[in-house]
């Protein structure tokens, strides 16, 4: 498990690729550069799986029906997702990742929380990490990435979307409590549009408001999530960070230029190889010692 340490003094990073499988699409197709361009499919049925900058100017958001988003921008240009690249790129951001710490906790392809309490390099800024990370994203995938940088994932998630994109932002622990006053419920990550909802019907509508009520009286009205709500409404998320569950398979390949046709020639792309898979090995291992 997580150092036993006063949970406000972990430092967390929330990293979010911008605009992620759209930005994927741009970069390899530069017709579709500057253009607003939906990812997904334009079918009756079909739904934005994500959207460019450009098409998020006109209102188009991912999860919105195609009908809807062509509605909003008759210009916009539909293509299908390429989820064998996208988890490419994800497995690259994960490596860089990886030079900072093991304690990664992906969300999906294009984000996840990293724990840098403690970090390969024994940087103590966290910041100074989340710039390194996102310059390297950048330079090993020519994709952006924002960051947020708190003393725990509650914090870091609503941090990343506070200068996105391409930009990042710290909440610290004498900043935290006054961040989530102000902050609409709306926008707490977690709480979903019904709750909101029945919180706005209860005149609660910023985290302020969230705060005035007793823990009673939030248990009363919203269960076993009571005492979540009125955590969070102080800042306070105490759950680790937990890294990838363990692994069954590993394996490394690479693609010659040329044919390899004797075993000298194989035996040495094969040792380069195996070193590659026993590195893998090495940080798996070192990882789940310390999860499950
Ligand atoms: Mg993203």
């Amino acid at each position: 498990m997580a150092p036993d340490r006063s949970a406000d003094q972990r430092k967390i990073i929330h990293v979010d690729m911008d605009a992620f499988y759209a930005l994927v699409e741009q970069r390899d197709n530069p017709d579709l550069r500057g253009r607003p361009l939906a990812v997904g499919s334009a079918a009756a049925r079909g739904v934005v799986a994500a959207a460019s900058y450009e098409a998020r100017a006109f209102g188009v958001r991912s999860a919105m029906p195609s009908v809807k988003a062509k509605r909003k921008c008759p210009e916009l240009v539909f293509v299908s997702p390429r989820f064998d690249v996208y988890r490419s790129v994800s497995a690259q951001i994960r490596e860089v990742f990886a030079e900072h710490t093991d304690l990664i906790e992906p969300l999906s392809l294009d984000e996840a929380y990293l724990d840098v309490t403690q970090n390969r390099l024994n940087i103590s800024s966290a910041t100074r990490i989340a710039e390194m990370i996102r310059a390297k994203i950048l330079l090993v995938t020519g994709l952006t990435a924002s960051a947020g940088i708190s003393y725990n994932k509650f914090l870091a998630k609503m941090a990343s979307d506070q200068h996105k994109p391409n930009g990042q932002f710290v909440i610290t622990p004498r900043h935290g409590p006054a961040f989530v006053e102000t902050l609409p419920v709306k926008k707490f990550h977690g709480v979903g549009p019904a709750t909101v909802a029945k919180m706005e019907a209860l005149g609660i509508k910023t985290g302020a408001d969230l705060k005035d009520r007793s823990l009673v009286f939030l248990q009363q009205h919203f269960g076993k999530s009571g005492l979540w709500y009125y955590k969070i409404a102080r800042a306070i998320d105490e759950r680790a960070v937990e890294p990838d569950r363990p692994r069954k398979s590993i394996g490394a390949e690479d693609t010659f230029p040329a044919d390899i046709l004797e075993l000298a020639g194989a035996i040495a792309e094969l040792k380069q190889l195996t070193a590659k898979v026993w590195g893998y090995c090495e940080g798996t291992l070192s990882g789940a010692g310390r999860s499950r």
